[in-house]
């Protein structure tokens, strides 16, 4: 697999720390604001819970007082005596029961026989309200819940709570009423810490306002039986929590609402989400502006470490191409100077070096060094009859073949001596070694077939001089193996050109 370079890890890791810094505040802002909202569920449930329990102890107190009168009035009868008892009765009960407004007995017929305050308002009939009307109408026993209203005695809004009153035959022989007052319901909500947009409200089941804070007359006995908190309530009856749009105000809010035990009336408390949020809101403002700065600052910071690095690895790349330019220029350049131009061959110089090395070497190792010169047969006149220019391409072509033929040893070097006299130095090589090489190569000319006018045999041929030997330390030298092939040469051209010989003092064999 191809390695990424370090640039693309190093923004991979940047990158990431900035996603994980803003995910992690995007979560923990998250839970937060969870946190916040079940919260807000459990306090909107528990005031529900309070209120339920409020308002059913609030009515089943009045509920007692009007039971207890009711059975009165059906065993006691209504004799003037029995009346003044019970006038007694029901001013004791209002005084007992701050909730209480007033008690009240109406005959069949709607006029006010006995009531907690005294004195009846001369020709009073309540015949014409909607609950004496219905307990007329129904001979239901227990209590019944009717519309709010204001009293004709006090003037007070009032929830009226009344029940039945049956002759012994079981005709109708009146109601009995109490009122139980909603300022007694609205200075136990004003308790409540709602906050400015909450709401709480106590209803019917029917969806009949009764109270509600903030406080508005006007919507008192109003009906919400349209509204969607209404549906859902009336759709379970039971405890739930809901989001609702208030008809009322308008206000989005986190209803909790819930039934009371013994009567058909429901409570609800709502709180305002936008409320309770805005705190976390500006909270996680303020907070996701921080995170954002650092992440920003985390990120340009990356990005100009990346550039920085990137700046570096091109230029070390840069120097990388300009040492190895460098190099190959070097090797080019030591080339050359190793090289001759003409043959492509070593020139006289590597050869002196290489010959003083290897000479060296024989003489430590005890081994054979073997030289071949050798020499172009009548190349003055080859040159002088072709011209200079043919004379070049004929020594090039003749070093090809000695370069072919050189041994590929590590040391065996074939170069040119001077002028069309090359020079073949083959380590670890006694004479018959040396001279077998020249002898390949002096037939590799001679196969050329070069057309050689000035020559007896028509074409370029070459004449090669070998010599051989074991150095002995401190006696022989480099120079000597020189002159000894050098006169072998000379003594293969004075016998006759085209061949290999030996020095005259190492006789063949
Ligand atoms: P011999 O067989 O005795 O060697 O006869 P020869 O003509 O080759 O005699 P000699 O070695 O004295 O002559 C060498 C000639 O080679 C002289 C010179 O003009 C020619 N020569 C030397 N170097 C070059 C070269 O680089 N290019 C060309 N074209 N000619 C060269
Ligand atoms: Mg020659
Ligand atoms: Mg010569």
């Amino acid at each position: 697999m191809k390695r990424l370079p370090i640039t693309f890890w190093t923004t991979l890791f940047v990158t990431l720390v900035c996603v994980a810094l803003v995910a992690l505040d995007f979560q923990r802002s998250w839970l937060a604001r969870k946190a916040l909202l079940d919260q807000t569920t459990r306090n909107a449930t528990n005031l529900a819970s309070a209120m339920a329990g409020h308002a059913d102890d609030t009515l089943r107190a009045a509920d007692t007082s009007l039971a207890d009168l009711e059975e009165r009035i059906e065993v006691d009868g209504t004799g003037t005596p029995q009346l003044r008892r019970l006038h007694g009765l029901m001013a004791t009960h209002v005084r007992a029961l701050p909730q209480l407004n007033g008690l009240f007995f109406y005959d069949a017929a709607g006029r006010w026989i006995v009531n907690s305050f005294g004195a009846a308002p001369p020709g009073a009939n309540n015949a014409d309200r909607e609950y004496f009307i219905w307990h007329r109408e129904h001979r239901q026993a227990g209590p019944r819940i009717g519309k709010p209203f204001a009293s004709r005695t006090t003037g007070k809004w009032v929830i009226p709570l009344s029940r039945r009153v049956d002759k012994p035959d079981g005709s109708f022989a009146g109601v009995v009423l109490a009122t139980v007052d909603i300022e007694y319901f609205r200075q136990f909500y004003a308790g409540f810490d709602i906050g400015g947009k909450g709401a709480v409200a106590l209803l019917t089941n029917e969806g009949t306002m009764l109270v509600r804070r903030p406080y508005r007359q006007d919507r008192i006995g109003s009906s919400i039986a349209h509204t969607p908190l209404f549906r859902a309530y009336s759709r379970v009856a039971t405890t739930g929590t809901g989001m609702f749009r208030s008809t009322q105000d308008g206000e989005l809010r986190l209803n909790s609402y819930r039934p009371l035990r013994t009567y058909p009336l429901f409570v609800t408390a709502a709180l305002s989400t936008e409320e309770v949020l805005a705190h976390w809101w500006r909270d996680t403002l303020m907070r996701t502006a921080g995170v954002l700065m650092l992440a920003g600052m985390l990120a340009l910071f990356g990005w100009r470490l990346v550039r920085q690095m990137h700046r570096r690895l091109q230029a070390e790349q840069e120097l990388r191409e300009a040492r190895d330019a460098l190099a190959s220029l070097n090797a080019t350049l030591e080339k050359l100077a190793l090289q001759d131009g003409l043959t492509g061959l070593a020139n006289r110089r590597q050869f002196d070096v290489s010959l003083g090395n290897e000479f060296s070497r024989a003489t430590r190792h005890g081994a054979s060094l073997g030289l071949a010169m050798i020499d172009v047969d009548h190349f003055k006149a080859y040159n002088d009859h072709y011209g200079h220019s043919a004379g070049d391409d004929c020594l090039r072509a003749v070093a090809r073949a000695i370069r072919e033929h050189t041994p590929k040893r590590a040391g065996d070097l074939a170069a040119r001596y001077g002028g069309e006299e090359l020079a073949v130095l083959l380590p670890n090589t006694d004479v018959a070694g040396t001279e077998a090489v020249a002898e390949r190569m002096r037939a590799a000319v001679a196969a050329l077939r070069l057309p050689h006018a000035g020559s007896a045999l028509g074409i370029v041929t070459i004449s090669a001089g070998v010599a051989a030997q074991v150095p002995r330390r401190g006696i022989d030298e480099a120079g000597a193996l020189v002159e000894r092939a050098d006169r072998a040469l000379y003594r293969a051209k004075a016998a006759g050109r085209d061949r290999v010989m030996r020095p005259v003092d190492l006789p063949p064999g």
